[in-house]
């Protein structure tokens, strides 16, 4: 639906609701520098209208398993191993397993000590900072024509003209459509050759556009659906130090994107919550109002 049937929809959906006696709320973004002055905040506000029970959910996680995608130098990949399934000799069904695996693969965090000396570990990011309203930013276009596509300023000023400023801790999930190749390792990250990373060819966000989401939206998280928040050529991982420099943290191979509006969403992206970990596996979703 095009942005202008959007309005039109609402702005009918609004008329409906006066003329039934009603009233539509529309959430705002929170407030972060708010919600930390204490008081009423947007937030507070946000969260009072928010209709949970009638929200529609979209799991944006990979699952775990032995497809799941590691970086190209990664020692290891995702290992379970069953400790027990079955009967107990006391009769009852019993199944637990054991799991080890490298912090950075499949739907992961990259805490902001990943490429920030100082900055916060896994443990420490605020969940305030993780829960945020999502704003979706399609270049599936332009990745689908240039697989190294990186996102530019203007197509962040193109979002913005369509649907507004973007607000102070809102988690950026950059749309490339990659997330359709998982998991086809040759496809999602350009080449699959172990141990080398010196041939990644997959679309991520660009140096301005970051800089910009960071130090003049000040932006909660950067997201994408891609293997990293740099773009599969990047030796210098600009966008990595950039970000994590200002304690904002990566969300990286995020799926099921498509199924997201540009905004509206509100986001939920909890990592396990590794003491002094550089990242982590995590379970991020999506909740809709209807
Ligand atoms: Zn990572």
């Amino acid at each position: 639906m095009s942005s202008q049937r959007q309005k039109i929809v609402l702005a009918a959906l609004a008329l409906l609701a006066m003329t039934l006696g009603g009233s539509l709320t529309v959430a705002n973004p929170p407030d972060i520098e708010g919600t930390r002055s204490g008081g009423r905040t947007k937030a507070a506000a946000a969260s009072e209208a928010f209709d949970l029970a009638n929200a529609r959910i979209v799991d944006l996680t990979h699952p775990f398993d032995q497809q799941t995608i590691y970086w190209p130098t990664s020692p290891s990949s995702f290992e379970l191993r069953r400790l027990h399934y079955g009967k107990t000799e006391a009769g009852y069904f019993y199944a637990a397993n054991s799991l080890c695996t490298p912090e950075h693969g499949g739907t992961h965090f990259d805490a902001p000590i990943h490429f920030a000396e100082g900055r916060l570990t896994v443990d420490q990011v605020p969940v305030r900072q993780l829960i945020g309203p999502g704003v979706v930013i399609d270049a599936s276009r332009q990745a689908s024509a240039d697989p190294d596509y990186r996102l530019s300023i203007d197509d962040v000023r193109r979002w913005e003209a369509a649907h507004g400023t973007i607000p102070s801790g809102a988690i950026i999930l950059l749309r490339t459509g990659w997330g359709a190749r998982w998991p086809d390792r040759k496809r999602y990250l350009g080449d699959d050759t172990p141990g080398d990373p010196s041939h990644l060819h997959f679309p991520s966000y660009g140096r301005e556009a970051a800089e910009f989401l960071v130090k003049e939206r000040r932006v909660a998280a950067l997201g994408v659906d891609t293997a990293s928040i740099d773009y599969g050529p990047s030796t210098d991982f600009f966008v990595h130090r950039i970000a994590n420099g200002a304690n904002v943290p990566g969300l990286e191979n995020i799926a099921n994107l498509e199924e997201l509006p540009e905004q509206g969403a509100w986001i939920i992206a909890l990592p396990m919550k590794i003491a002094g970990g550089s990242g982590g596996p995590l379970r991020i979703v999506a909740l809709i109002p209807q």
